[in-house]
Parts: structure tokens; sequence; C-alpha cells
């Protein structure tokens, strides 16, 4: 039965060093009793606090990293079903499949073309996390040696993938520096070969098997053998059977506590056509996977994976903003409109990627509205003819503008006397929405 955090809290040292990383030991209590942290964090704990805790310290489900040199991962450790519980806390981490029977010059502009791949999207930069390197060839030392390419082309996290043992161990061995992470395909039909490799590698391991039963199986035996950090992966499974796995492993690690299954979930979306392996990989990243692989190499596609992991991984108690002030489009001279808008992430992109794209140098004044949107703050009184002018002044957006005229969205005309009068700016009301912005700059306003 999972412990109060005043349980935990008990069997601590209560010396409040923060050598967690937490302010206190009731804090760090708190946060193991949420899932958020495990008992291992504590370097004081003595061996006695340790058997008095046992298992029900542990986090429903491990947290995993892989990776090296500024570019680690971490997945796992989620603690709810529901992102409106709390808040989904590790981002899924996308993955794209190559091959190691490539010729050596494709293999490697292959790596470059993923790792050049990076998209800018509400504030946030998402790239591809991970290349996952598949043992076509069923050749060791190939294996190695394009295990070797791949991490010289591409810099970020990097996953094995083979059948065989000892291809696992040449490839691991040859690329160990960067902690990638050994995916045994097939486990069930020699665990024990693939955990050895991982144990004695010291990486983390990715077991496959079909089904709950084969697969926390071979969790257990895993563990047993002393394997900690590791990966569960159904294995080639349809879309409807991954999406059933991935719901009811997670129900069973986070709300049955099943610690056979409390892992986090690698999934493969390998259809040969591109958009059925993009709405698989979203769905994916949807249900709770770890590790999306997708056979997918269009940037177009893999947009569609980062936004859905993007969308889904916001806190969603805590509105997206960007800082409230005078952002700066394009270079700004003199003379450009300051438009207004709110310090909510979705108000303030629209507009500036409207501006941006049609290549307009502006002003946007993001007023503080707690990150609510125009209408919602407006009704909440959160923009207003004071908080505006007050705004303008703190930005000191007439030195830096050249001029007072002041663009405010149609939305919330009625404001433009209250901020003409509290500001002493001239007004001027634009289109209902962000989309209007271009023409009406174009036909409105004179620098
Ligand atoms: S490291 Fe242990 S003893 Fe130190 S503050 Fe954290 S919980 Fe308390």
């Amino acid at each position: 039965m999972a412990l109060s955090g005043l349980e935990i809290y008990k069997h601590l040292p209560k010396s409040n060093c923060k050598e967690c990383g937490v302010a206190t030991c009731l804090a760090f209590a708190m946060k193991v009793a949420s899932g958020q942290a495990s008992l291992e964090g504590c370097p004081r704990l003595d061996e006695k606090g340790k058997t008095a805790l046992g298992e029900a310290g542990a986090p429903p489900q491990s947290l995993i990293s892989f990776g090296a040199n500024g570019y680690g991962f971490e997945i796992g450790q989620e603690t709810v079903l529901y992102r409106h519980e709390d808040k989904f806390y590790h981002p899924t981490a996308i993955s794209v499949c190559i091959n190691d029977s490539l010729d050596n010059a494709i293999l490697e502009q292959r790596c470059k073309e993923l790792s050049a791949i990076a998209f800018d999207r509400m504030g946030k930069t998402s790239v591809v996390d991970m290349l996952a390197l598949v043992n076509a060839s069923k050749d060791t030392a190939r294996f190695a040696e394009a295990a070797r390419l791949a991490a010289a082309s591409f810099p970020r996290s990097l996953a094995l993938l083979s059948p065989d043992p000892t291809a696992l161990r040449a490839a691991g061995e040859a690329v160990a520096a960067r902690r990638p992470l050994l995916w045994a395909l097939c486990t069930g039909s020699n665990p024990e070969a693939f955990f050895k490799v991982a144990e004695d590698l010291r990486l983390p391991l990715c077991i496959e098997a079909p089904g709950f039963e084969a697969l926390a199986g071979l969790a257990d035996q895993a563990r047993v053998s002393g394997l900690k950090d590791l990966v569960l992966s159904p294995g080639p499974v349809s879309s409807q059977e991954g999406c059933a796995f991935l719901t009811q492993s997670r129900r069973a690690a986070i709300t049955k506590k099943f610690r056979s299954l409390g892992y986090p979930v690698a999934m493969m979306a390998m259809d040969e056509d591109p958009l059925r392996a993009t709405v698989d990989a979203c769905w994916y990243i949807l249900k709770y996977a770890g590790i999306v692989v997708a056979n997918l190499t269009r940037p177009e596609h893999i947009l569609a994976l980062a936004a859905t992991r993007q969308d889904i991984y916001t806190n969603p108690q805590i509105p997206v903003q960007v800082p409230a002030g005078l952002h700066e489009v394009g270079d700004p001279g003199p003379d450009a409109p300051v438009l207004v808008t709110t310090n909510f992430a979705l108000s303030y992109y629209s507009v500036e990627s409207e501006i941006s794209s049609a290549r307009i140098p502006a002003y946007i004044l993001a007023v503080d509205t707690e990150g609510t949107s125009v209408l919602t703050a407006w009704a909440a009184e959160k923009l207003t003819g004071a908080t505006t002018a007050e705004a303008l002044a703190k930005a000191r957006a007439a030195e830096k503008a050249g001029h007072k005229k002041v663009i405010i969205p149609g939305l919330v005309s009625v404001l433009s006397g209250s901020i003409k009068e509290e500001s002493g700016w001239d007004v001027i009301v634009g289109p209902r929405e962000a989309s209007g912005l271009v023409s009406f700059l174009k036909a409105n306003w004179r620098s």
C-alpha cells in the first residue's frame, strides 16, 4: 500500500541538508509520496530506513535516462493517468529509425538530415531526440560500424535495436560513451544473454515480448538479475493493440502499483504509409508512450509528432505564457507599428506568426494578463485601459517606437477610449482576428 508523506518523513534523517535537491526532508517525503521522487534521491537514508520503507517508497513508474554530452533524455516516473489530475512530467522521446544495411554515405547523410530538423513552436524548439539504429544487416561488425557512424553524425540520443545479444554488445561497446538505449528485439527467446550485455555495459535496456504476462514476467526476471533501468515494448502490434497496451500498462502501474509494469513503454510506428505511421505515432504519444520510434523522414510528419507532444506535456493548470513587455519582431525602427495583445502564448504567437511571416517589422506589447487570452482578460478586467497604459509606460514604448499610436485587437474595441485617456496614446482599432493583421497594416499603417 502507498505510504503518505508523513509516514515516509518519519524514516528520513530530518537533517534538511538539501542533498536530494529539495529544501527540506518533509518536502522530499511529499515528493516521494506523490511518485515524483524515489528514496534513492536521499543519500543519507540509512539501511534501517530503507528496510522500513522498502518498495512502498519507490515511485510507481521508474525514471529511465539515456544519452550523454549535454543530450541526456529522461522518460517515465509519471504519476497520473490524466493530465488534469497533475501534469505529465517527462515528454515522449521522438525517435526515427534507420537501418544499418544502408550504404555509409547514405546513412551519414540521413543522420545529418535528421539532426538538422528543428521546429520552433510556442516559444519552444522541438527536435528528433533519438536515432534508432536497427540491425537489419544481421551482421555484428556492420552493426558496430554503423553505430559509430550514426554517433558521429547525430549528436543526440541513440537506441540500438537487434535480436542478437552479440551484435548488441558490439554496437553498445562501440558507442558506450554516448549511453545508448539497448533494445533487445524478441527478448523472450534469450533474455539472460541480453540482461548480461546491459549489466556489463551498464546501459538501459528495452525488453520486448508480446502481451502483459510475458512482458511482466521478463521485467521481474530482469529485476531479479539486478537490472533496474528497463523500458518495456510489446513489439510489433497494430495501433489498436498498441493503444490498449499503453493504457492498461499505465493503469496497472499507477493505480494498482503493479511493479512488474512500472516502467516506461516504447512503441514502434512502422507503417509503410507515412501518414498512417504519423497517426499511429501521435496516438502513442497521447496514450503515454515514453519513446516512439517511427519510420518517418519528412519534417512535416515529424512536426505532427512534436506538436502533439508539446500540447499534451504542457501543464494544464498553468496557461502557457510569454514574458510580458514589449517584444521586437524583425528589426523595428522608429515608426514601426505597436500592436497590443496579452501574454497568453497562443494569443501572442497568433500575432507574431502573422507579422513575422509577412516580414513586417513591428513591436508587440504583451500585456500581463496572467496568461489569459484577449477576451478572457478583458472580461476579467485584466486587459483594461489602465493595465495597457501601465505596460506601455513600463516598456518605454513611446521612446522606442518614436510615436504614440497603438493598435488594439478589434475584439476589445470598447477599450479604445479608456486606453487613450489613461495613456495619452492614439488608439487604432485593428482587426478582430490576427489573420487580418497583415492586410490591415498594409491598408492602414503609414510610418
Ligand atoms: S537528502 Fe535526505 S536528509 Fe537531506 S534534505 Fe533530502 S531527504 Fe533530508
